[in-house]
């Protein structure tokens, strides 16, 4: 009975877009609201101590939602779609080698406030599609650092700086294609941060992937 009951609902219950609650589609997003993303050119974005950074959109209007709910406001459902507006940024790439998947940590006291980091559950959903490996405890967040985007860019620099380190009870091949994946991509101080410690520990094939920039001329 229970059974019967749940596939009823399940066929009465249409999924609303997540963006414009348009029920048309019975999807997470619409097709008219995907197409609002606004696409980076499929290429390197910037490029930092050799190490290519790719942006995969702008930031506007939908992406910014998507970040903001998935990140603060425990919409975890989100990540699937983040993963994928990713994974179709980077397919277009054709890059052919094999990546370990490195989200970008938070500090263990932003995890015990928020509970999550997004960018661990957006690397899950990636790893699934893309079929890379991931690890999630390599790179870890020594310093609790304030909110980026609160600071001007010298203050940008002394805040994220030593922010990271690399987990030296895992034991990676200094050879292995790193993947770092990250949400937005500004100034691209954390990024370099995190090049500058993988690079001081002796891997260097690193690339970056971020979901967006607010700043397609940087
Ligand atoms: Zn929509």
């Amino acid at each position: 009975m229970i059974k019967f009951i749940e596939k009823l609902l399940n066929l009465i219950y249409v999924q609303p877009c997540y963006f414009c609650k348009s029920i048309k589609e019975d999807k997470i997003i619409c097709s008219r609201c995907y197409g609002k993303i606004h696409f980076l050119p499929a290429g390197v974005f910037r490029k930092n101590e050799e190490c290519n950074i790719y942006a995969c959109t702008i930031y506007d209007e939908i992406i910014k939602k998507l970040i903001k709910d998935l990140k603060y406001h425990n919409q975890r459902r989100l990540a699937p779609l983040f993963a994928y507006i990713m994974a179709n940024y980077w397919k277009k790439l054709g890059l052919m080698q094999n990546y370990l998947i490195l989200p970008v940590p938070i500090h263990k006291s932003r995890m015990k406030e928020r509970k999550y980091n997004h960018m661990d559950i957006v690397a899950q959903e990636f790893s699934k599609i893309t079929n890379y490996k991931l690890n999630k405890d390599f790179l870890i967040r020594i310093k609790d650092t304030e909110k980026q985007y609160k600071l001007h860019k010298q203050e940008r620099i002394k805040n994220i700086k030593n922010a990271f380190d690399i987990n030296k009870n895992i034991n990676l091949d200094k050879n292995t294609h790193l993947l770092i994946l990250d949400d937005i991509t500004s100034t691209g101080i954390t990024l370099e941060e995190i090049i500058r410690v993988l690079k001081k520990n002796g891997y260097c094939n690193i690339t970056a992937l971020t979901l967006a920039t607010p700043d397609i001329w940087n």
